[in-house]
């Protein structure tokens, strides 16, 4: 049932700065036409990002992001997102990746001068870390994957899928999973077809531009703190960090006001309630708590994310980055080199020393390790592939575990994530695990924020045709002739 409309006088309130509620605003000040609703932002942390964020390591003074993030070209919204903001300069666009494989056979990934889906057929084929008949094998596997029509609820595990289209183990291991971990972050055997399908025909097969991957120069702390709150207070937002909500408050059934941890009450005609799905029940009153779309969520599944930071007094490891087949460390990250992009090959390092970050997804076996022999065992990984880290002294490290990191994209998931607009009116979802048709990532993140504005302007003014949600990269002509897509 549509939500009914009452007039628009009392504020909007949006619960939660992550990248999620951050859209939310950003895309509300973009639809709204004057005299509009005010809009106020509301974050429990001291800081904005969500899990998108930085830390200040207190031995180093130095902020780290919590773990590297990095987005891809078909990430149209989040691009879109990081332009309206202004801060889109502060990426930069990788059109060659390095794969280092068990031997430290290395790899140089990019794309050729033909149009997609091609552009990456001798990108493929170079993989040396494969045989020929394992590259053959995939080959053919990414075109019969391009082929299926798999739908949300088909029960089939990606590895199952694999396994069945004559994937061999090695190939598992050595390509999709490597490619699927740092997408989904999960492992084959918790991911469904179509959100694996979604990666490789959206990511790989679509469009030339669609696989390069778009890395920060900043800390993430920089992007979606300062230089977006300065977005938002300068179009009218009421921004406010260090405000927890207690309570959404109803009246007669419908969204009347957040009731704040200080106790005070804030009226308002419509929350957008952007924190993480976990956080969602104990903020509604009971008698909404049992409703199917809030109730199903405790059946979310979140897989974690692991990184280690090393400080070095010198560049240890030469390449701005490189992905890791066939070890524990799946990615790593010349952090200063990334940040500070004027910096050559030799150069002293800075004080603090010179830093890189490794990262691991689904780092659920790092549970119950210690923390020290995790590092020394990466640490030993690093010095077998450059052995000039064992020349460089090392001068701090430390390893962080994001627990609920990303939404596990298990078989059936799709049916529990919930849309943007609720059953109780005035209440919308924004965040990562809200129907987006994308996995949980800042994409995602971002796509839920901008449908969520969405779909309250719409209720808010029935007429209105506004469209936040930005189009996908378009489909080649080949890949839509050589792969129907
Ligand atoms: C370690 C790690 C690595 C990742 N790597 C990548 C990557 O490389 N690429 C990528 O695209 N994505 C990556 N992601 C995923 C990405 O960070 C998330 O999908 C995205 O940031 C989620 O944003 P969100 O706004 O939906 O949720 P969140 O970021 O969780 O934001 C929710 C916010 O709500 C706030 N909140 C909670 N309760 C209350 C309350 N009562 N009152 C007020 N505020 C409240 C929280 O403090 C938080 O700020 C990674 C995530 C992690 C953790």
């Amino acid at each position: 049932m549509p939500p009914e409309n009452p007039p628009p006088s009392l504020p909007t309130v949006i619960v939660g700065g992550g990248l999620a509620g951050l859209a939310t605003a950003v895309g509300l000040k973009q639809a709204q036409s004057s005299p509009a609703p005010k809009i106020i932002l509301l974050e429990s942390r001291p800081r904005w990002g969500g899990r998108a964020t930085s830390i200040v390591d207190q031995t180093t003074g130095e902020t780290i992001d919590n773990c590297q993030h990095v987005g891809m070209g078909c990430c149209t919204n989040f691009i879109h997102f990081c332009e309206t903001v202004g801060v889109a300069h502060h990426f930069r666009r990788e059109r060659a990746l390095t794969f280092i494989g068990p031997k430290q056979e290395s790899s140089r990934f990019a794309a050729g001068p033909w149009p997609a889906p091609l552009h990456l057929a001798g990108a493929f084929a170079g993989l040396k870390h494969l045989s020929w008949k394992d590259r053959w094998s995939l080959a053919w596997g990414l075109k019969r994957l391009a082929k299926s029509r798999p739908r949300d609820e088909d029960p089939t595990t990606f590895a199952d899928w694999l396994t069945q289209n004559g994937q061999s183990p090695r190939v598992q291991e050595r390509f999709w999973n490597v490619v699927l971990v740092s997408a989904l972050s999960e492992t084959l055997d918790r991911i469904n077809l179509a959100a694996a399908r979604k990666v490789f025909v959206d990511g790989f097969l679509a469009h030339r531009a669609a696989w390069e991957v778009h890395i920060p120069t900043a800390p993430l702390g920089d992007l979606y703190g300062s230089s977006v709150q300065t977005w938002l207070t300068s179009h009218g937002v009421d921004t406010r960090l260090s405000t927890g909500v207690q309570q959404i408050e109803l009246t007669e059934g419908r969204v009347s006001g957040v009731l704040l941890r200080s106790g005070e009450h804030l009226p308002a005609t419509r929350v957008v309630l952007a924190v993480p799905a976990q956080r969602v029940a104990d903020l509604l009153p009971e008698a909404a708590r049992s409703l199917p779309e809030f109730a199903q969520l405790n059946r979310l599944e979140w897989a974690p994310i692991s990184s280690a930071h090393f400080w070095f007094d010198r560049e240890a490891i030469p390449l701005p980055h490189a992905a890791l087949v066939g070890y524990r460390s799946q990615w790593l990250f010349n952090r200063t080199a990334l940040h500070a992009p004027a910096s050559t090959p030799g150069a002293p390092a800075p004080d603090s020393g010179w830093s890189y970050q490794v990262v691991i997804s689904a780092s659920r076996d790092l549970a119950g390790e210690d923390r020290d022999s995790v590092l020394d065992e990466i640490l030993a990984e690093l010095t077998r592939i450059w052995p000039a880290v064992a020349q460089a002294k090392l001068l701090h490290r430390r390893l962080i575990t994001e627990h609920a990191a990303a939404l596990s994209m298990l078989p059936g998931v799709e049916a529990i994530r919930p849309p943007q607009r609720t059953s109780v009116p005035g209440l919308y979802l924004a965040g990562d695990y809200t129907r987006t048709g994308w996995p949980s990532t800042m994409e995602g993140a971002v796509r839920s924020g901008y449908l969520a504005a969405q779909a309250l302007q719409q209720d808010t003014h029935p007429n209105s045709s506004v469209q936040l949600l930005q189009p996908d990269l378009p489909t080649s002509l080949w890949a839509r002739l050589l792969l129907g897509l």
